[in-house]
């Protein structure tokens, strides 16, 4: 996968807020305080938690182990910000197999990319995306063409952002410190 053009980023964070009733309202605090707490916890945590609610369903059984800031392996493309590493009944990392043979799962995200939680939660959108991505692998899902998939191998559109990952961005953003008014 390779990065979002950095205005169509900016432009994601002038999103108009919209207005809902006191409940929502209250429902929505309730929301955004909880993924406060994980955020503060763990970025990546959040994301893979926002992941499984994404597809709806756990891929390899639930044990999948989300790794963050781990370097490239030898022979992987530079431009490389997520992968996934399993066993599958066509051996190693075969995404031709069927994903319900795949066994010790793990979601690696690149330490070239996102380093720190800080820019973790500073690029969320991206970051959950990648997310949601890899677990779609895990669960058999293959590379799309289809404008505005999870599933794109190139990032181009802002649009492939899941609405789950952008509901967090600012609550990951305020856990991070990274907005005022606190
Ligand atoms: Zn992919």
């Amino acid at each position: 996968m390779l990065l979002l053009p950095a205005a169509a980023d900016a432009q994601a964070g002038r999103t108009p807020q919209r207005n809902g009733t006191a409940a929502k309202a209250g429902h929505v605090r309730a929301r955004r305080a909880a993924m406060e707490k994980l955020a503060s916890r763990d970025p990546a945590r959040l994301a893979t938690t926002l992941a499984e609610r994404y597809w709806g369903t756990v891929p390899c059984g639930g044990q999948v182990s989300v790794q963050a800031d781990q370097p490239l392996a030898a022979g992987m493309d530079a431009t490389t910000d997520g992968w996934v590493t399993f066993e599958s009944s066509l051996g190693p990392n075969n995404l031709q197999a069927p994903a319900s043979s795949y066994t010790q799962c793990a979601i690696s995200l690149a330490r070239w990319q996102w380093p720190t939680q800080a820019e973790q939660a500073g690029d969320w959108n991206m970051f959950c995306l990648t997310v949601v991505h890899e677990m779609g692998h895990l669960l058999g899902h293959q590379h799309s063409l289809t404008p505005g998939s999870v599933m794109a191998p190139v990032f181009t559109d802002e649009a492939s952002v899941p609405p789950i990952c952008r509901e967090a961005r600012l609550p990951v953003e305020a856990s991070a410190g990274l907005t005022g008014g606190r």
